[in-house]
């Protein structure tokens, strides 16, 4: 068995309007939503792997938009788990948004990996992106790029899931139990359900598609900002 255990972390939360989760449903539109922030925690035989690294400690002129509250910040939470910044061995990105890679300086010791097309995109976002990219948080990592569905390390496997961002990427666990990691493709679990789509685009279609792809492959679904899912016990 190769993967030994998985553990939602935290790195706190985040004010965001409802209508940035979910696309188009005017109930949402300025219903701010308490977003958490939940890295993931994969223990395997040779790796301490997260998926994503939060919110991290943006510049004021970043922070003051979205209400930052770090209770806990991910290197406490990863000490109430007992590991330290210095055991991850790898982080892997869904994307490069900045409440996915905020706390990215903090892995010394780790290979930080992305989708190639993430990568290139977050160098050169299109205009109405361009402010959920924060160079501080990535440009000075070297990201390994994936290309496409991969096996990265056994039973971990990343899988192209574009939508929100041209090469988001989910992640797929499998342990004793199956675990999918929706990254931004489902914030929410009514993304999931509803087959709703997230409300920050770069291409809608390719977003259906992508919660329809993740649906698909079944498993547990772990959502990147719902609030009511904050451990791997609950709402099984
Ligand atoms: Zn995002």
């Amino acid at each position: 068995m190769a993967v030994r255990d998985v553990k939602l972390l935290s790195d706190g939360y985040f004010n965001i309007d409802t209508g940035l989760l979910i696309y188009g449903k005017t109930k949402y539109y300025g219903k701010v939503y308490k977003a958490a922030l939940k890295p993931l925690l994969i223990v395997a035989d040779d790796e301490y792997i997260l998926v994503d690294t939060g919110f991290g400690e943006p510049p004021e002129k970043v922070r003051k938009f979205y209400a930052l509250e770090k209770t806990p910040d991910l290197a406490t939470s990863l000490r109430e788990n007992d590991f330290s910044v210095d055991d991850i061995s790898m982080v892997i990105s869904t994307h490069l948004h900045l409440d996915h890679t905020g706390n990215n300086a903090l892995f010394k010791s780790a290979r930080f990996i992305a989708q190639e097309e993430e990568i290139a995109y977050a160098a050169n976002p299109d205009r109405f992106q361009k402010l959920a990219y924060l160079e501080d948080t990535f440009k000075a990592i070297t990201y390994e790029p994936v290309s496409g569905k991969s096996e990265i390390v056994k039973d971990v496997w990343v899988i192209p899931t574009p939508g929100h961002t041209p090469g988001h990427q989910s992640v797929v666990v499998n342990g004793i139990q199956k675990y999918v990691y929706c990254g931004d493709v489902c914030p929410l679990r009514e993304n999931y359900e509803q087959r709703n789509i997230v409300g920050v685009l770069h291409n809608s279609v390719q977003a259906l598609e992508s919660i329809d792809k993740l649906r698909g492959i079944g498993g547990y679904p772990i959502y990147s900002h719902d609030n009511e899912q904050m451990s791997l016990k609950q709402n099984h």
